[in-house]
């Protein structure tokens, strides 16, 4: 996966009247990443997306797509993004095959273009025995897919989701999974918010959390979807007690194959690049280092653990500071 970021969101700030929903928010989404946003009702999770999709415009900051920038050139952002709201409609009287046929028309696709982009498209989301039939009589599971081929149909690089799997049952949660680890493996970007956290596991490579319009955690994940994954491998490195960790940490950070290193309690979690003779290595150097740890091994964790961890510490570093005066509130 290229460390190159695709969606680049620079202090932004947004506001509705009389309300700041975001107050300068920084993130970079990596290119090929299926990013799981996440975040307590009114963190924000709308208006980022709304903002990524170009629109609303913020007050402040820029969202750049490599280097286009999404606010001053919203049509050209359109062609490289689909998005979903979580209030999409879809034609009821419409078949699956001419709602796709509209979609792409609508973005500009020759008709004969549009034949072939429908037939793939309606392969991704797995609607291909249901091409003739109207939205009208779809499962609210398959129109939950059709509505994401309507968003599809262009072959976007990125997608953006609001609370997509919403109201559908485990069986359509289980189909709505393959469709975006399909996307995902073609090489799509995604971004879905999502409250159902245990789902996103499934396909999810990075966390974002929201709380009260900042950025709580962005990192990548140790999920079901990234572990039969070939690359880095997280590893959670426990020390006798918190005091050890310090000493710890600024070794482990300069090791060549470490990265991503966290600190939780007595243990550090981090990510490693190297063979099994690189671990070795690794744990013979901090044995040489005079560093005594208890145990080191695979680290796994779900989505849900890491949100409530992330939660739990942002509310705990708060109730250390004394509250700031009114500071959502809008000039
Ligand atoms: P949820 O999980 O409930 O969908 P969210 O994280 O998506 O929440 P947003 O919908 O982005 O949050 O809302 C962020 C904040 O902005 C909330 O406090 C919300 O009340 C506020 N907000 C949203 N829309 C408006 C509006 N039109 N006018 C004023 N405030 C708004």
């Amino acid at each position: 996966m290229s460390t190159v970021p695709l969606i680049d969101i620079r202090n932004l700030v947004y506001d509705y009247p009389g309300f700041r929903a975001l107050k300068g928010l920084n993130a970079r989404i990596e290119r090929g990443s299926v990013t799981a946003l996440v975040g307590p009702n009114g963190a924000g999770k709308t208006t980022l997306l709304r903002c990524i999709a170009a629109l609303e415009t913020p007050v402040s900051g820029a969202i750049h797509i490599g280097e286009l920038d999404v606010h001053e050139n919203p049509r050209n952002a359109h062609k490289l993004m689909g998005y979903l709201s979580d209030a999409f409609g879809v034609y009821q009287d419409l078949s699956v095959k001419q709602a796709l046929t509209y979609a792409a028309r609508s973005r500009g696709i020759s008709s004969e273009a549009a034949r072939t982009a429908v037939l793939e498209t309606t392969e991704k989301v797995q609607l291909t025995e249901k091409l003739e039939a109207k939205a009208g009589t779809l499962s609210r599971g398959q129109r939950q897919r059709l509505a994401i081929g309507q968003a599809i149909v262009h072959t976007p690089q990125i997608l953006l989701l609001d609370e997509p799997a919403n109201g559908l049952d485990p069986e359509a949660r289980s189909s709505l999974a393959k469709v975006f680890t399909g996307l995902s493996r073609e090489g799509m970007t995604l971004l879905v918010s999502s409250h159902i956290l245990a789902e996103l596991d499934e396909y999810s490579t990075h966390m974002l959390a929201l709380d009260q319009g900042k950025v709580l955690e962005h990192r990548p994940l140790n999920t079901i979807a990234t572990a039969g994954q070939s690359g880095p491998v997280w590893h959670r490195l426990t020390f006798p007690s918190r005091q050890s960790v310090g000493p710890a940490l600024a070794w482990l950070s300069s090791q060549d194959a470490v990265n991503d290193v966290a600190v939780e309690g007595a243990s550090m979690i981090f990510h490693h690049h190297g063979d099994a003779q690189d671990l070795a290595a690794l744990v013979a150097g901090l044995v040489g280092a005079g560093l005594p740890f208890i145990e080191l091994k695979r680290h796994s964790e779900n989505l849900q653990e890491s949100y409530l961890r992330s939660l739990d510490r942002q509310r705990a570093r708060q109730a250390e500071t004394p509250p700031q005066p009114a500071a959502e509130e809008t000039p």
